[in-house]
């Protein structure tokens, strides 16, 4: 990794901040001369690093300065005055926000733990860019992890699967989370990682030919329709979801998206017409069909999946979706905002708050819980479990993503406060069931309401399991 190499990259997306850029590696080049990391190497190659992770996620130009000088605060003579008078005053706020989530090596005791990952929940909600700053730098850290003890290791893979993997996909950053995955396995279960690895680079290599064929076939055909540009990309389930599929009991050859192609094309009618195409081509399993262009995930993921049978009854999942659709998939969030200019911080979080019920979620549980490890434990149930999706019904049908044990209560005090406290039951598939039904996934619900209802019973605060319902349980019952 070179400076050279960071300009580039800089200069392909945001060509008139190259000189801040040049600016914020000099002076962080100057003040870690003398330090080295754990690998030998001059420390100013950490940052660097940082900072690449970063404009990789086409971050603004605030965020890679930071991301340069992410550890001059920490590390050397530097302070936030220093900052803010060379490179602004969001620069030196991201720097100080990143510092204060204090170092994350962190020691054997569980209340510290608890009070530095609270930190980074917290650190959310401040500005979203000190968070991917953080992943950013844990990402590089992760990749570099062979110089650290054996016990470190560990350590950190197993806090990076438990808090910085569901973070990475909340802000819709895929590439990081898969890689993040990966590294997390690796020093986890280094055999198991190993043996995997193997599987799926022999599959890789025994399947490249008739992949790029596949491409090349559907290709030609687009064309034939008029719908001239389009990309095609050949790819392998990463390491870490195979391992996942394999422990749920599947075999190797069952895993519908072991193997993919991804079909970016211009807009979103291009999208169903290409969708036509695949299957006019090659079968498709019926079950294995999913539109996240008409329902995005909660994450704003957007792309048509279907798993078809392709070349010797081989399964070979598609996903299709526009260029522009790609972008947030392979950016996240980052690529939503111009966010250049001065008023970032706010138009951001204004906008996550109307935009990502995570979002929303996590502020709910962070004004709840003032003692970090209640607030630790909370989120990780709350938000960073798994979560099953109900078909939500009154007239209209919605997808709601609920978290897994979420009951009818739960369900209705999402939809509105109103709908909980009038709540007395549910249809769901078509029958009733009580209040405290536990949802499954893809259940149709329709929930009933009654104006004379006496409102919610204080039992109900034992039954539900979100935070957000047990507050207007609390409200409503004036506690
Ligand atoms: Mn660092």
């Amino acid at each position: 990794m070179t400076i050279e190499k960071l300009l580039e990259l800089i200069n392909d997306y945001n060509p008139e901040e190259v000189d801040i850029i040049k600016k914020a590696y000099d002076y962080a080049e100057r003040l870690h001369t003398g330090q080295f990391r754990q690998s030998g190497e001059p420390y100013i190659i950490h940052p660097l690093n940082v900072a690449y992770i970063l404009a990789e996620l086409h971050a603004d130009r605030d965020t890679v300065c930071a991301g340069l000088l992410h550890d001059v605060i920490e590390d050397t003579e530097a302070t936030k005055e220093d900052i803010a008078e060379l490179f602004g005053k969001n620069v030196a706020n991201l720097v100080d926000g990143v510092t204060k989530l204090a170092k994350m090596n962190f020691s054997s005791k569980e209340e510290e733990n608890a009070a530095n990952t609270g930190k980074i929940i917290t650190g959310i909600i401040e500005d979203i860019r000190i968070i991917i700053i953080k992943l950013a730098d844990r990402l590089h850290n992760m990749r570099t992890l062979e110089y650290k003890s054996p016990f470190k290791q560990k350590e950190n893979a197993l806090e990076t699967l438990e808090i910085f993997v569901p973070i990475a996909y909340y802000i819709g950053a895929y590439r990081i989370k898969s890689e993040l995955e990966d590294l997390s396995l690796r020093y986890l279960k280094p055999e198991i990682y190993q043996q995997i690895k193997e599987k799926r680079d022999k599959i890789e290599k025994n399947n490249k030919d008739s992949l790029n064929e596949m491409k090349n076939i559907i290709q030609a055909k687009l064309k034939e329709y008029g719908i001239d540009h389009s990309e095609i990309k050949v790819r392998t389930k990463n390491i870490y979801g195979i391992y996942k599929k394999l422990n749920e009991g599947n075999r190797l050859s069952d895993i519908h998206d072991l193997l993919s192609l991804k079909i970016c094309v211009e807009k979103r009618s291009d999208c169903y017409q290409a969708l036509g195409v695949v299957h006019e081509l090659y079968k498709p399993i019926n079950n294995r069909f999913k539109d996240y262009i008409s329902e995005p995930k909660t994450n704003k993921y957007s792309s048509i999946h279907t798993t078809v049978f392709g070349y010797d009854g081989r399964l070979v999942q598609v996903q299709i979706r526009t260029f522009e659709m790609d972008k947030v998939a392979s950016f996240g969030l980052t690529t939503h905002w111009d966010i250049n200019k001065g008023e970032a911080r706010n138009t951001m979080k204004q906008d996550l708050k109307s935009k990502y019920q995570f979002y929303r979620s996590l502020a709910e549980i962070i004004a709840m819980y003032s003692d970090n490890g209640k607030l630790v434990s909370q989120v990780k149930k709350e938000l960073f479990s798994d979560n099953v999706y109900i078909n939500y019904s009154n007239g209209d049908t919605t997808q709601i993503q609920m978290l897994k044990g979420s009951k009818i209560i739960d369900l209705a005090y999402q939809i509105s406060p109103d709908i909980g406290n009038t709540l007395v039951g549910a249809y769901v598939n078509g029958e009733y069931a009580p209040v405290d039904y536990t949802l499954q996934n893809k259940d149709r619900i329709k929930i009933i309401t009654d104006e004379l209802s006496y409102g919610p019973r204080e039992d109900w605060l034992d039954i539900a399991k979100t935070s957000y319902a047990k507050k207007k349980i609390r409200e409503f019952n004036g506690k």
